[in-house]
């Protein structure tokens, strides 16, 4: 079975190819950005807490992301396998993931990077704000998450390609043509469905 992350900044098109990614697979997309806005529109605490961050383009604290991640990832349809949507996101977050993965006596098998021009992204978040109506799609927003983005996750890609784990994807075309591509770029690694 294979583990998955995907990295790439807001915009790129991460969630619609982990859905993509995740069908091909039989692994399921855990997205931390899709479970924090359930909470948010279940009004839960975590919900509550969580919208005072998304609301202005900040990161959730690291302790309390790292906690719901290791909750959902011992549940059993993730045990074989699973693919990360947006985490980790922070270098605590993947100290964090690594300790449960050795934990769990397992390891990632890739991180799948999709990159996207900062033009095309702030187009595509602008486009989706008008049709899904997301709080944190507003532009001054954008720029703040394009921001948090640059300062603390960009920086995982270089851990990960020190574990020559990254495969990198341009994000840019069709949906199914992106789908395509990263299937291609993960079966020359081996890695395949
Ligand atoms: P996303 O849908 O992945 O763009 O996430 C939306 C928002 O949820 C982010 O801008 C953060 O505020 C929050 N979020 C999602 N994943 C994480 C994470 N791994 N660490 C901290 N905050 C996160």
């Amino acid at each position: 079975m294979t583990r998955l992350l995907l990295i790439g900044a807001p915009g790129a098109g991460k969630g619609t190819q982990a859905v993509k990614l995740a069908e091909t697979f039989g692994i399921p997309a855990i997205s931390t950005g899709d479970i924090f806005r359930d909470n948010v529109k279940n009004e839960t605490e975590l919900g509550k807490l969580a919208k005072s961050y998304m609301d202005r383009g900040e990161y959730v604290p690291d302790s309390v992301t790292n906690d719901l991640v290791r909750d959902r990832l011992t549940q059993a349809d993730a045990k074989p396998g699973f693919l990360l949507d947006g985490y980790p996101r922070t270098a605590d977050q993947v100290v964090e993931l690594d300790g449960m993965l050795t934990d769990a006596g397992t390891a990632l098998d890739a991180v799948v990077l999709l990159t996207a021009d900062t033009d095309e992204v702030v187009r595509r978040l602008l486009n989706r704000a008008i049709e899904q109506g997301r709080a944190d799609d507003t532009e001054d927003v954008i720029r703040r998450r394009l921001e948090v983005y640059e300062e603390q996750t960009a920086p995982l890609v270089n851990t990960y390609s020190a574990r020559n784990l990254v495969v990198t994807v341009d994000g840019l075309g069709a949906v199914d043509e992106v789908t395509a591509r990263i299937l291609a770029a993960l079966a020359q690694r081996g890695i395949s469905a």
